[in-house]
């Protein structure tokens, strides 16, 4: 790890506009970086809250370099940790990490260069870091910095509570004087002020961005054929990489082999499997293939690859939070990305139920809820979804986004009332013990054989509803579940109820209710339109040229055995190909060409681009 030399102190005293310049190949601070970074230089507190892929990690690291001293990183896993490393140890940075992994000795070279002040920066686990004596070792040298990466960890709210983040509330008296700064993704209040207690941070200054990106197109649709569905989405996108999540370990299999049985090269993540499977998966998606991760919301933090194009999900994820910090997986490097959710009454029903059975306190049961009710309502949102999902975290979008589904075809809305009368009449006349096939079919008239042996065909609401098909009345109850006028019971094999104080004033005609008309299935449209996206944005995705430059680049990180992103991003690899520089020079204008990797490999890619 000694190879590179340490830059710090050829750069203390630079402005960190010229560290961006030099090291990091970028011309101008994005959103809040600047003051996020002259805030921490000037020896202040700051709780970052950036969207993923929002460039959390400059606040952090150009601090690090400008100021003269050891910076610390607490980052909760590994393969997070050795990239960051990697990618900084390619801009010419003395980068190293100190976690469980480490090759026999490696510890040791790690602490004799803390002690010779030969390194910038060193990532640690929270359990490292409290163990061992560490923090008494770094008592005794100069710190610049402490950053605390994925900083929600520390809230037991969130579904990625690490318990060690709560030993970093010690930081404050270990290292008074000592900058801290808390980063995260996850943008709620409530997590926020977890952050800012937990980690005893009370004067820190919040620095919260928009949430809003541009890139992200968001897109939900009633289930109707989960598989159909998922096949036409990914028609088109073959050579993307993505993400597909399920609610169950169970149904992430059975998903990746019915797509590996189609040809297509989908790989299963999820907390159940052997260590070292798991470990092979995620070597092969940081390796640069485009794979489909089949995946519970296990495979998830410390992914940063950057070209991961679209995330699906099959079930319905519990909470808009939860929802956010997956899709938000998807395009981290600002190219545009799709996201898809797929979601039926049955996701409502289960998380519902099991929330009821949570044995967890009843506060943090009421939190829970207002989670979940939000998702469902976002799921039904016939409005610009963005502006609904930025609105769940206190962000308000002046007007639609322009760039979602409802934004893009705004669903037509009808006056919903006659229609949900007559579901909660058949429910209610049939006693409520029936789900909601037996329900379809006694609206519209089927003579079913269930109907005939209750015989239901004698009711008033018998074919009340025939000029509709079953389709249309799934979509009724979905969004009668939904909107809480129907309750599912689900250990009582589905069957349907009224929720009285709801469902009444309908029935009563006191009350009107607005649903949304579901797109029609049109099963060729969605896989031919996707199928044209992708061959409008594809031109220089098939440039001979930023296809050599894959090749090369997929070579030289073979040989150094890192992730190819961390030598360069596609993004930057695309404008070297259209750009065609014919200089060093030339080419150290491209974005994320610093100073170390123009060194490195400038000559080489020129003589690439000759050819
Ligand atoms: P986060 O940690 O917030 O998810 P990163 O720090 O990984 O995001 O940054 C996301 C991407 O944006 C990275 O590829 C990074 O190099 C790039 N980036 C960050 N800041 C800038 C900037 N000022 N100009 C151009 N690209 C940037
Ligand atoms: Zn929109």
């Amino acid at each position: 790890m000694n190879d590179v030399p340490a830059i710090e102190a050829r750069l203390s005293g630079m402005e960190p506009a010229q560290i961006l310049r030099q090291v990091f190949g970028y011309t101008a601070f994005r959103g809040l970086q600047d003051s996020v970074i002259q805030h921490v230089m000037a020896g202040g507190d700051a709780l970052v809250l950036m969207p993923t892929g929002g460039g959390k990690s400059l606040c952090y690291q150009i601090p690090a370099l400008a100021l003269p001293g050891l910076a610390i990183v607490i980052s909760p896993l590994i393969a997070l940790m050795d990239d960051q490393v990697a990618a900084l140890r390619q801009q010419g940075v003395a980068a190293a990490a100190l976690h469980s992994e480490l090759e026999d000795g490696e510890g040791r070279d790690i602490f004799r260069a803390i002690h010779d002040d030969a390194l910038d920066v060193l990532y640690v686990s929270p359990e490292r870091l409290i163990s061992g004596g560490l923090l008494d070792r770094l008592a005794q040298v100069k710190l610049s910095l402490i950053a605390v990466d994925e900083a929600h960890c520390v809230s037991q709210w969130g579904h990625e509570f690490r318990p060690e983040y709560r030993n970093l509330a010690i930081l404050r008296e270990r290292f008074p004087g000592v900058p801290r700064i808390a980063l995260t993704a996850t943008a709620d209040q409530r997590t926020r002020d977890d952050i800012l207690r937990g980690l005893d941070m009370h004067d820190a200054r919040v620095f919260a961005a928009s949430f809003h990106r541009a890139n992200l197109h968001v897109s939900a649709q009633p289930k109707t054929s989960e598989t159909q569905q998922l096949l036409d989405f990914l028609r088109g996108r073959e050579g993307q990489c993505g993400i597909v999540y399920c609610g169950s370990r169970a149904k992430t299999e059975r998903t990746a082999e019915r797509l590996v049985a189609r040809g297509l090269p989908a790989i299963v993540f999820h907390a159940g499997l052997p260590p070292e499977v798991k470990r092979a998966a995620a070597k092969r998606f940081r390796g640069g293939e485009a794979l489909i991760v089949v995946a519970t919301i296990a495979f998830g933090m410390g992914i940063d690859r950057p070209d991961v194009r679209y995330v699906v999900h099959l079930d319905m994820p519990d909470s808009p939070e939860g929802y956010y910090q997956q899709i938000g997986r998807a395009g981290r490097d600002g190219e545009r990305a799709d996201t898809l959710l797929l979601h039926g009454m049955d996701d409502i029903a289960r998380a519902r139920h099991f929330l009821s059975l949570s044995a967890a306190p009843d506060m943090q049961k009421r939190v829970m809820r207002s989670r979940l009710e939000a998702m469902v309502a976002l799921t039904e949102s016939a409005t610009c979804r963005t502006r609904a999902l930025l609105a769940c975290f206190g962000e308000e979008l002046p007007e639609g986004c322009g760039h979602c589904d409802t934004c893009a075809a705004p669903p037509d809305m009808f006056d919903g009332t006659e229609d949900a009368q007559k579901v909660l009449s058949a429910a209610y006349r049939t006693r409520q013990i029936f789900g909601a096939l037996h329900l379809i079919a006694v609206l519209r008239g089927d003579k079913t054989e269930a109907v005939i042996r209750h015989g239901h065909d004698l009711l008033p609401t018998f074919g009340i509803g025939a000029e509709h098909n079953a389709a249309y009345w799934r979509s009724v109850i979905r969004q009668l579940v939904a909107q809480g006028l129907l309750d599912v019971d689900v250990e009582g094999h589905g069957s349907l109820r009224l929720v009285d104080e709801r469902a009444w004033p309908i029935l009563r005609r006191e009350a009107q209710l607005m649903l949304r008309r579901d797109a029609a299935p049109k099963p060729r449209t969605p896989a031919a339109r996707a199928a044209k996206a992708v061959a409008e944005g594809a031109a220089d995705v098939d440039d001979p040229r930023f296809l050599a430059l894959r090749t090369w680049r997929l070579e030289e990180a073979k040989r150094q055995g890192v992730p190819p992103y961390v030598i360069f991003h596609d993004v930057t690899l695309r404008e070297i190909a259209g750009f065609r520089p014919k200089s060093l020079a030339e080419l150290g204008l491209v974005r994320g060409v610093g100073a170390s990797k123009l060194e490195r490999y400038g000559q080489a890619l020129l003589d690439l681009l000759l050819e």
